[in-house]
């Protein structure tokens, strides 16, 4: 497989964007090798600048459900481009879109259009500090809640409770408003309710944790996170920026049956495009200006090419309806079971997996938290990962990250993966 062009173009963009790259995992750090600069993508594929094909794995991180360069959904951003790109102005469009959200997210009543995932968790954050009168945040170890400040944090060592930053930059005391307790562990959020009566704005968590690998919580985790935020007086934000219309129409509180206060949505709500949403219960979201004393604005929120394709990806998902997500469902068992079936004996790997969502983890399991990711072997999930892209299908460039299957991948691409994941797990 020739490379050369990615490495020129890497070699050229690193002289103007830091590592050349604008978000950090696309540099393969992770991983090793040259990150390859995508030309084009077409339903479950997507084509680099040397001409090489790959089965695509990532599908942006999470954003395309529905495959690349989806007809109606281009042919919807096509439509709205002829019309101007942008105005700072109200437009049907957004009405529409947060009329869908609120119709599939079974808690949400009313929405906020933003930009990104970050936006929309730093927004949470402060609505739920605003609303409650209270400043610390609780969230959990190996959730990613974007780059804000309040979620760049790790637990303090020691007997310190109180969060130190995770990246330089953060201020300490800021940081100290973050705390911090292990996913799938209420005891531990008990007792930070316990140290904190009072405190806690809110409890923050990814229902399906997509960002450590896949997660999924136990059985009983995200109702205790329910009961104890409602008792303590704290809100429960569900950060669905992965799962939202992922793991179910409605989202990973649909498939729990749990309704959080408020909902962060980003990836696929913008049909590939930068669209995020803050949804959330009536009386709370109108504590966001102009209504209420909350402060949040964006000159491309709403964005009427960003609105395009985030209506005419949710109208597929809305005709298609429950079919989809069996089909996902389908896909995802399949390659799951590919999977197993190419893993050499005595070796120790293991599978998590939500539906479309799932991670092979060079690690034996039950993978629970953060914490059972310890002896990892992110060097051999190096390896396998360059010798899968050789094989032309792109696995996600680090071993703490989630793949995602879309409606356009067929029976035959999942057998293709497993067949190549088997001839490469065969000699590593
Ligand atoms: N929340 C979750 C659960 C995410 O997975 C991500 C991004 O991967 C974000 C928030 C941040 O979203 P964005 O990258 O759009 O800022």
């Amino acid at each position: 497989m020739t490379i050369e062009r990615s490495e020129r173009l890497l070699e050229r963009a690193a002289r103007t964007i830091p590592g050349g790259v604008n978000s950090p995992v696309r540099a393969f750090g992770a991983v090793g090798g040259t990150p390859r600069f995508i030309e084009r993508g077409a339903g479950a594929r997507i084509f680099d600048v040397d001409g090489n094909g790959y089965v695509d794995l990532i599908g942006s991180w999470g954003p395309m459900i529905l495959g690349h360069a989806h007809p109606e959904v281009v042919e919807a951003i096509a439509r709205a481009l002829r019309d101007g790109t942008s105005f700072g102005a109200p437009t049907l469009a957004e009405v529409e879109l947060a009329e869908k959200i609120v119709e599939m997210v079974p808690s949400v009543d009313m929405v906020r259009l933003l930009s990104s995932g970050t936006e929309a968790t730093m927004t949470a954050a402060r609505l739920a500090r605003g609303h409650t009168g209270r400043d610390r945040i609780l969230k959990f170890e190996g959730c990613y809640h974007g780059h804000g400040d309040t979620f760049l944090i790790k637990a303090g060592s020691g007997s310190l409770t109180f969060g130190v930053p995770s990246s330089p930059g953060v201020p300490a005391p800021l940081a100290e408003l973050t705390l911090t307790a292990r996913y799938n562990d209420l005891d531990g959020v008990r007792e930070l309710f316990d140290r904190h009566r009072e405190e806690i704005a809110a409890v923050i968590v990814e229902p399906v944790a997509g960002n450590m690998g896949t997660v999924p919580p136990r059985p009983g985790f995200l109702q205790g996170l329910r009961e104890l935020t409602a008792s303590h007086g704290a809100l429960l934000i569900f950060d669905e920026v992965m799962t939202g219309f992922r793991v179910a129409p409605g989202g990973a509180q649909e498939l729990y049956g749990i309704d959080p206060d408020l909902t962060t949505l980003g990836k696929i709500v913008g049909g590939g495009m930068p669209l995020a949403a803050l949804g959330g219960r009536r009386e709370i979201l109108e504590d966001l200006s102009p209504v209420g004393p909350v402060y949040q604005a964006g000159t491309l929120s709403g964005n009427p090419l960003a609105t395009a394709a985030g209506n005419a990806t949710l109208d597929v998902i809305r005709r298609e309806g429950a079919g989809l997500y069996e089909k996902l469902e389908e896909r995802g068992s399949r390659l799951e079971r590919g999977l197993r079936d190419a893993m050499p004996d005595g070796s120790s790997l293991s599978i998590n997996r939500v539906g479309s969502m799932l991670t092979l983890f060079f690690a034996s399991g039950p993978i629970e938290h953060l914490a059972s990711l310890e002896g990892v072997d992110t060097a051999a999930y190096g390896k396998f990962f360059n010798a899968m892209l050789d094989e032309g299908v792109y696995f996600p460039p680090s071993q703490y990250e989630a793949l995602f299957l879309s409606a356009a991948h067929t029976d035959d691409d999942v057998d293709h993966i497993a067949g190549a994941a088997r001839r490469v797990l065969a000699r590593l």
